[in-house]
This record gives structure tokens, sequence and C-alpha cells, in this order.
């Protein structure tokens, strides 16, 4: 970015955010900072047990905060009721009151807030319009199909105009297929009506299809922030890497690199004193279609780093297959290895990657081919 080029507004800004559920306790979240560009999709991901839904329920108004700041466009809203703040949420699987129509639905907000019973339906009908939904007004959810429902349960989130649209693993109940088509049509809303919205998920597939800004958590602090570009080929740690999938990590010399699966290089083994790479074997072969991953074990490396993957295009691979039990060498190129820091650490404690913790390097990588 230029000097000129002021960034983006944040709609959303949290700073030293802290939410502990018992004295004592690690915190659940643990002073994260995060500022969240206006109009754009971000994605908390993580897993499970992170800390994600409970910084999305903070940013409601649903959960206390036990120390730090929440800021919606500049104004302070850590101590706000969930429905001053200028927030609405969605639920997983839409989570839609059976016996109302979509049209009582949508307007059920409103209907809470006393507001009468022919405007909340004039507002709740033009919403349903709005996503195409108008003619099916009157439908239970039962009778509307999985895309319908998101719908009805996106007009019913925006009824109270938010700034910022909070989604807490809408789509995780759905089947696959619907899946899919879903996020497609999450991602076409929100670019459509230029909101913000932060959506909490443990699918490193649904946040790199989603999102302009992926945030990866790990025991409650920010592991790493960045495109999903950025961070699928410039993991910042271990954590990340192996959480992203499709990297393989080594512990070289001076320090741990990540290679992605299908920049590696696969040779078999001749056996001979020149062989060069990092020797291996062949654990399993997976036929995927377009690719084929061969999982592999490297030789004298400590099990929980032992495994790695391989993905060749299906005729890289018919070319030359390989079979289980196949000794190989790999190698790769040094500008497709990524140099893994440390990771994120509570304050006081030491790095993941700090010279006491580092695993002994491989000594075979000395003779790595470059
Ligand atoms: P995620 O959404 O990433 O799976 P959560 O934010 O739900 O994670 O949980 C983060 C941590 O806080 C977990 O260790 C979880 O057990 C704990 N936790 C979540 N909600 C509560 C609660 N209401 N009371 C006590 N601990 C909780
Ligand atoms: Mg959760």
């Amino acid at each position: 970015m230029d000097a000129v080029s002021a960034p983006p507004p944040a709609a959303v800004e949290i700073v030293a955010l802290t939410k502990r559920y018992a004295a004592g306790a690690q915190p659940a979240v643990d002073q994260i900072d995060l500022r969240i560009a206006s109009g754009s999709y971000c994605c908390l991901l993580g897993p499970s047990g992170c800390g994600k839904s409970t910084t999305l329920r903070m940013v409601a108004g649903h959960e206390s905060v036990s120390a730090g700041d929440i800021l919606l466009d500049n104004r302070n809203i850590t101590n706000l009721p969930a429905a001053a703040r200028g927030t609405a949420m969605m639920f997983q699987s839409f989570a839609l009151f059976p016996h109302l129509s979509a049209l009582d639905n949508v307007a059920f907000s409103l209907k809470m807030k006393s507001v009468a019973k022919a405007e909340r339906h004039r507002r709740a009908k033009n919403l349903l319009e709005r996503v195409a939904m108008g003619h099916l007004a009157e439908r239970k959810p039962a009778e509307l199909s999985g895309g319908q429902q998101q719908r009805v349960a996106l007009a019913r989130a925006l009824i109270t105009e938010p700034r910022v649209l909070l989604l807490d693993e809408p789509l995780s109940a759905l089947d696959p297929f619907l899946r899919i088509q879903m996020r497609a049509e999450l991602r076409r809303w929100q670019k459509e009506l230029g909101l913000t919205f932060i959506h909490v998920t443990h699918s490193q597939e649904e946040a790199m299809a989603l999102a302009d800004t992926m945030v990866v958590m790990n025991h409650g602090l920010i592991e790493q922030v960045g495109s999903p570009h950025q961070v699928y080929n410039h993991p910042a740690s271990e954590f990340v890497a192996r959480f992203m999938g499709g990297h393989n990590v080594f512990a070289l010399n001076d320090g741990l690199v990540a290679v992605r699966n299908d920049h590696m290089r696969i040779a078999p083994s001749t056996g001979e004193a020149g062989d060069m790479g990092v020797p291996a074997h062949v654990t399993d072969i997976e036929y995927q279609g377009t690719y084929v991953l061969i999982g592999l074990r490297l030789t004298g490396e400590r099990p929980e780093r032992s495994g790695v993957s391989v993905l060749l295009s299906e005729q890289t691979f018919l070319s030359r297959p390989y079979e289980v039990g196949d000794s190989v060498r790999l190698s790769w190129s040094e500008t497709d290895a990524r140099a893994l820091g440390p990771g994120a650490t509570r304050p006081g404690e030491p790095g993941n990657g700090s010279a006491a913790s580092r695993p002994a390097p491989m000594a075979a990588l000395a003779a790595m081919a470059a």
C-alpha cells in the first residue's frame, strides 16, 4: 500500500479483547487485537474450542467481556446491549421458527420491539423481495428448500438494519452439496448488500472460499490474519501450515519450513551414495480424480513430524506410478520453502519455535536437492 492511500475504514475493531469464563483458568480469548475492514467478508477460522464463537458472541453482545474493547465504526459498543449495537446474528442451520411463515419469521424481531403489524409486515415483505423470496412469504420453513430457508434467515437477520452480520457456523449442519451452494450464495449477498460479515467456521475450505480476510485462531490467540492467498502461500507458523492442510513441515538446520504438497518433487530411491533428497517410503496412495495424493513417512524423523504427502497430477502419476512400500527421495525448490515463525504466544511464554523447544534437524536434509 502506498503512503497516500489510507486503509479502508475498520467496521469492527477489537482491542486486547479477553474472555475468562472462570477465574484462574486459561482465557478462552486472550487479549486479541483485530481490525475488520468495512464491507469485507471476514472468517474466523480454527479448530474446535479455539475461541471463535466466544469472540463472535462478545461482538454480538451475547457474552460479557472480561477485558478489552469492541468498536463498531469507531463507537465503543463493549457494554451496549445486543439490540443497540448495530450487529445481527445468523445461527447454525438458520434456526427458523417452524410454526411461523417466512414473513412472520422475518418480522419476528420487530414484533418483539412492538412495531405495529402492518408496518412490520411491510418491512418484512420488502426484505423478502430483496432476497428474491417475496412470492414465498406465506410458506412455513418446512415447505422451503435449504437455499430458500437460508434467504429467509438472512432477511430475518437484516430486518434490524445491522451494519455487521455475524454468522456462527451457518453451513455446518447442511449436507456437503447444499453447503457449497449456500456458501456461494452467502458470498453473493455479502457483496450485493455491501455489509461487513464475520463468519465463524472450523472449515479451511469454507474460509478460503468465502473470506476477504481470514483470521486463524488457536488456543484463544490469533495465529495469522491475511487473505486466503496470503495465509495459504505464506503460513506464519507450523500450526497454520498444518491446520490449513496441503503443506509438509520439515525441520531444517535453521528452523522449520513448510512446503506445499503440490510443490514437492518425488523420485525413486536409487540406493546409491549420491542419492539426493530426503529419504521416505510410500504408505498410501489415494486417487482423487484430477490428482493423486501419495502419503509417505520420512526415514528417521520423529513420529509426529514424519508424515508427509505429495500431490501429483493424475497424468504425472500415471507416467511414473508409485506403490505402497516404495523407497523414494523427496526434494523441493528453495523458492517453494516457507520459513515458519514460532506462532502466537501468550505474554511471558516462550515461542514454540524457540531454540529450546526446536527439534533436532534432520541430518539427511543436508543433502537436500536444490
Ligand atoms: P470455538 O467456537 O472456537 O469452538 P468456543 O469459543 O466455543 O470455541 O470455546 C472456547 C473455549 O471456551 C473452550 O475451551 C470452551 O470449552 C470454553 N467455553 C465456551 N463457552 C463456555 C461457557 N459458556 N462456559 C465455560 N467455558 C466455555
Ligand atoms: Mg463455536
